[in-house]
């Protein structure tokens, strides 16, 4: 039986498709509430939905009516996948009605009482909830985030390096996929035989992003990894998947090979407590010369698997490789599942142990 009531707001587009499909059979959570855009709301998923899955809507959800964006839902909890230009105080507004708010949006990410969650990585950051709980005067809500598309990837790959050599500065070269910029995205005129070197707002989210997730917690407050970030974001003609070219300079010296044992034997919470989607390994290594690639490669561990490939020195820092990561995997509906299942396992989602209905 599965015990969480769960609602997608956002539920029709490109990451909100994602979280219904990738919870169609999951053990613990059953979707049970769709919200959208006024345009959205009244109808049926299935009349409404430009399901870009390969797989088809489930049948369950198929025949779901989409609502409002407003507290009342049925569901003890809540994913967030809205337009950025609307999440915030959509979120703040379910929050303080008591609702749990597992978002994807850039709203509440670089709030200092909101934990910017990755299992792997900081799962010790849960505990600003109490934090925000308190400044804030939730009573059983709060807002949880997952970092931006690119920083998810990025940090699960600095962590172990940085545990185990230190990490004093980080040039990163990101070759973004298509549907990072949701439903209908760039213009196929603009995106095709074409690279676009701007995404805006990105740069400067790689860049803050790894900072606060790498962080310590103390007293209360999250003070940002000592790490200087240098980011360059383009927008590639792939569907899914970001690349990522990566040079570090490390605190301590490190070879090749000593970079790709602390990647190969890395592990974490997420591991640890055998959470339902957690990849057996959260980073995988590719040795060939030409890996990882965005079309090979996206979907080790369900898409929720870093890959990591060419490992070799750097000629003007110290460590250089490539990372990737899928967007829509760990970069977001995933991101924000394992968020979630995190959060259950720790206790910090109510189970009112009602029937799903
Ligand atoms: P999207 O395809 O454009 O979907 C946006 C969703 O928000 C749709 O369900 C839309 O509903 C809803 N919405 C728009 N305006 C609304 C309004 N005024 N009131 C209520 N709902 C509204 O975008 P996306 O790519 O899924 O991204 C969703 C969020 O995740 C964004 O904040 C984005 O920055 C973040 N994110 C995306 C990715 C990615 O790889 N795509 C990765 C990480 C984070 P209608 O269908 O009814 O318009």
């Amino acid at each position: 039986m599965r015990s969480f009531r769960v609602g997608v707001l956002g539920a029709t587009g490109t990451v909100g498709q994602q979280i219904v499909h990738r919870l169609r059979a999951h053990p613990w959570f059953q979707v049970t509430a769709l919200a959208a855009s006024e345009r959205s709301a009244g109808k049926l998923y299935k009349d409404i939905v430009r399901w870009r899955v390969s797989e088809p809507i489930p049948a369950e959800i198929a025949e779901m009516p989409v609502e409002e964006v407003a507290p009342g839902l049925n569901c003890e909890f809540c994913f967030s996948a809205l337009d950025s230009s609307v999440a915030g105080p959509v979120e703040e507004e379910f929050a303080r009605a008591g609702y749990a708010v597992i978002s994807n949006s850039s709203s509440h990410r670089m709030a200092a009482d909101v934990p910017l969650l990755v299992p792997e990585v900081n799962p010790g950051h849960a505990a600003l909830i109490e934090v925000q709980r308190a400044r804030r005067g939730y009573t059983s809500g709060f807002i949880v985030t997952n970092p931006n598309c690119s920083a998810a990837g990025l940090v699960v790959a600095l962590k172990p390096i940085e545990e185990a050599f230190g990490i004093e500065a980080v040039s990163v070269v990101t070759m973004q996929a298509l549907s990072g910029a949701g439903y209908p995205g760039v213009a196929s005129l603009d995106a095709l035989d074409n690279v676009i070197p701007l995404i805006p707002g990105e740069e400067e989210k790689l860049e803050s992003e790894p900072r606060k997730i790498l962080g310590v917690l103390r007293d209360g407050a999250v003070c940002p990894a000592d790490l200087q970030i240098s980011s360059q974001c383009h927008r590639v003609p792939v569907m899914d998947g970001h690349l990522e070219a990566v040079s570090l300079k490390l605190r301590r010296r490190a070879t090749p090979e000593d970079v790709i044992v602390a990647l190969r034997e890395f592990r974490g919470a997420a591991q640890a407590r055998n959470l339902p989607t957690a990849p057996a390994r959260p980073i995988e290594i590719r040795h060939e010369p030409d890996r990882p690639q965005p079309r090979l490669d996206r979907d080790a561990g369900g898409g929720m698997a870093v890959v990591v490939g060419r490992v070799r020195t750097c000629k003007v820092l110290d460590i250089r490789m490539v990372v990737l990561s899928h967007n829509l995997g760990r970069g977001a509906a995933g991101a924000a599942i394992l968020n979630a299942e995190l959060l259950a396992e720790a206790g910090y989602l109510q189970n009112r142990n009602s029937h799903i209905h």
